[in-house]
């Protein structure tokens, strides 16, 4: 199965629905999923795409298609997912700060949820009892991830109940009768040491006497992806056989047959995508040699957000020598794609390619400076189809009263 899409095949879709534009390739989404079949034995997890990193109803059905299930942020993105197909059982939506309604709404609809507070755990007690399992969000006071930005499980992140207060979640679980079936922690982005998965077993290991109803350990998600040419992702052979030998370990130390679930969305969708732009002007600042793109943060945010790097390649003349350039964006904000960054040497509409575009690319786009939003393209089986189409000026108003 092939692992990227070509040149000749970005620059088709360039052609044909122009830029800027997000690609991505189905086969690299499927082959991800198979890679973590493959390493995690069958009866000892299951896998829920955290969709927001890209929420396409054509991603969606594409995951459903090759049986992954779902896992969502918010109430709507359960509801595209139900939308699409999916059986609420393959379907976990993973809440934070949310309202109570909205948790009430997620039990009506059928899927699975992680209760992330005493508070809403109190009111969930307090209106099902033990008639629906429920999933609770520990917070375990680990700091791991790439940066603070994308860390949730350290001691003062908003994420989770703090697992300095199981004593509390434990009288309310008592005092309801609450069925608690999984516990769920999830400690950031870009994890790529596998003994930070292993630091959660040990707080679920912790935790387990606690809570003789709980049969699934819920590992979030976060695995590392490569986004520079000589980086190492996560490795998923090392995670999945050490995840293997510590659900065997529980499951027989508590006597209950015990299940990991994983919620990976960069891991699934990242290096799938592919972002491409085209360049409108080249101008030369001292030892500065801007390229200013037809696109800016408004369509890729990563850069400017997180301090993101994403592989940058001139897809028009890939052979060319490279040279050093700025590459900038077309927004009334400071747009640094990348400073000082060797590409092959750029003509004014030269079109580049941003590697590693397929999660949180599109997903955080925005109307900023009254600008479309991109089309979306997908590549199946070497056929290219327009999955969400450019915005047009029509759409920048049609949500405002008319004058
Ligand atoms: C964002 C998120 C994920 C996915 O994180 P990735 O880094 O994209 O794998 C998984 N679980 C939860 C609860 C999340 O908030």
């Amino acid at each position: 199965m092939k692992s990227s899409l070509s040149y000749e095949q970005l620059k088709a879709a360039a052609n044909q629905y122009g830029t800027p534009l997000y690609v991505y390739h189905a086969e690299k989404i499927q082959s991800q999923y198979q890679n973590l079949l493959t390493h995690f034995g069958n009866n000892h997890a299951r896998f829920f795409y955290a969709c927001k990193a890209l929420t396409n109803i054509h991603i969606l059905d594409l995951i459903k298609r090759i049986g992954c299930n779902v896992d969502c942020s918010s109430i709507n993105e359960a509801k595209l997912a139900l939308h699409v197909g999916f059986n609420p059982k393959n379907v976990l939506y993973t809440s934070n700060s949310v309202s109570f309604e909205e948790i009430c709404e997620a039990v009506g609809l059928g899927i699975h949820v992680n209760i992330d507070s005493l508070s809403n755990l109190e009111k969930f007690g307090a209106k099902f009892g033990s008639n629906y399992p429920v999933g609770v969000r520990i917070r375990p006071n680990i700091m791991a991830g790439g940066n603070l930005k994308i860390s949730t499980g350290h001691d003062k992140s908003k994420f989770g109940i703090p697992v300095t207060q199981i004593d509390e979640l434990k009288a309310i679980q008592e005092k309801y009768a609450i069925n608690i079936a999984t516990l769920h922690i999830h400690t950031g982005s870009e994890i790529k040491d596998v003994q930070v998965f292993m630091l959660s077993a040990d707080v679920f290991d912790a935790l387990l006497s606690y809570f003789p109803s709980v049969n699934v350990l819920d590992f979030g998600g976060g695995f590392k992806v490569p986004y520079k040419p000589d980086e190492k992702g996560t490795d998923i052979a090392l995670l999945g056989a050490e995840v293997n030998k510590v659900i065997e370990k529980l499951s027989a130390k508590y006597g209950r047959p015990l299940i990991a679930w994983f919620e990976p969305g960069k891991y699934m969708v990242s290096e799938a995508g592919y972002f491409l732009a085209q360049v409108n002007v080249l101008k030369k600042s001292g030892d500065i040699q801007f390229a200013g793109i037809n696109t800016g943060l408004n369509h890729l945010i990563r850069p400017m957000f997180y301090d993101a790097y994403h592989y940058i390649d001139n897809i028009s003349s890939p052979l060319k020598e490279k040279q050093n350039y700025a590459v900038v964006g077309n927004i009334c904000e400071t747009d640094t794609f990348a400073w000082d960054r060797e590409i092959p040497e750029i003509k004014e509409q030269d079109i580049l390619v941003f590697y590693n575009a397929g999660a949180y690319g599109y997903e955080m786009a925005s109307n900023y400076n009254a600008r479309y939003k991109p089309a979306q393209v997908l590549y199946e089986n070497d056929q290219h189809k327009l999955i969400s189409r450019r915005d047009n000026f029509e759409d920048l108003l049609h949500l405002q009263m008319p004058l």
